[in-house]
């Protein structure tokens, strides 16, 4: 019997012990968060497992049509959206590192000429109700996050790098949930995806003064490298203006990756830029059925 190493024994801990598991299809692997599932909702935190792409050879690359064929993307898209039961509308936005959310009221609105997937919408997080429709925002680094209220069965994808989180979009699509459709931010459950964590991230002095600019717990957000450097933790600072908006620790649930780390698993931004100069996008969906 081949004996199991130690480092995946705790990862596989790890990974139960945050609420996520691993669902495959064929060859595609993706997180799933467990909690929100029982909640009733569809949710998936894409890896760069089982698709088409040369990035740098069977990569999942969901996004990025000027770093990639389009036919790749399609494709990937496809055995993506095999992973989950039944008929779906993927819906996302081109996104800007702003701070409006677009709110899909129908399946009309979601429904898109394909591949377009909301490209002239400007925004960086969606909120909706319709069944049959998953919200998608894209990412390599930044912090992907889910939110699902089983009461009102609304639900939100927000996409927040270090712009949207300095700037709060997490706050913004909740508030969203709320005014659209009745949400309260106690019943929110929310699953914050794979990024580039404080283990690895490094910012520069135009980031660490926004952070010492806009909170007053900064300090406990950076950590200080070489001179105007800093490591940032964007988790912690997403996980923090959740439960400030009234978000109850106990329902937020952080997958324990970093991209950087893990740039096996994910794409990275940082990790692959210089290196192969295209860098894939990963995909963050939720959703619920009829
Ligand atoms: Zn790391």
């Amino acid at each position: 019997m081949m004996s199991t190493p130690i480092e995946m024994i705790t990862e596989e801990s790890a990974l139960q012990a945050s609420g996520f598991y691993w669902r495959e299809r064929d060859d595609v692997r993706a997180l799933v968060c467990e909690p929100l599932e029982e909640d009733g909702f569809t949710n998936a935190f894409s890896t760069r497992v089982g698709g088409v792409s040369p990035m740098p050879e069977s990569a999942l690359n969901l996004a990025g049509f000027n770093e990639d064929e389009s036919e790749n993307i399609y494709e990937n898209r496809r055995r993506f959206l095999k992973l989950f039961e039944g008929e779906w509308l993927l819906t996302g936005c081109w996104q800007v590192h702003g701070i409006d959310v677009r709110v899909v009221r129908t399946r009309e609105e979601a429904n898109q000429k394909p591949g377009v997937l909301g490209d002239d919408q400007y925004c960086d997080a969606l909120v909706s109700r319709t069944p049959n429709v998953l919200l998608a925002v894209k990412t390599a680094d930044c912090v992907p996050v889910l939110i699902d209220d089983p009461i009102t069965r609304s639900f939100a994808a927000v996409h927040a790098g270090w712009r949207g989180t300095s700037s709060s979009i997490i706050k913004q699509a909740i508030g969203q949930l709320e005014n659209q459709f009745g949400a309260v931010a106690a019943n929110l459950r929310v699953a914050i995806g794979p990024a580039a964590n404080h283990c690895c991230y490094e910012v520069g002095s135009d980031v660490i003064s926004v952070f010492k600019e806009r909170f007053a717990n900064a300090d406990d957000l950076l950590a200080p490298t070489r001179d105007g450097h800093a490591r940032i933790n964007l988790h912690q600072a997403n996980r923090e203006q959740l439960m400030d908006a009234g978000v109850s620790p106990d329902r937020i649930h952080v997958a324990p990756f970093c991209t950087m780390d893990r740039n096996d698993l994910f794409f990275s931004y940082r990790q692959e830029k210089q290196r192969h100069g295209r860098v894939g996008r990963l995909m963050s969906v939720i959703g619920t059925r009829e």
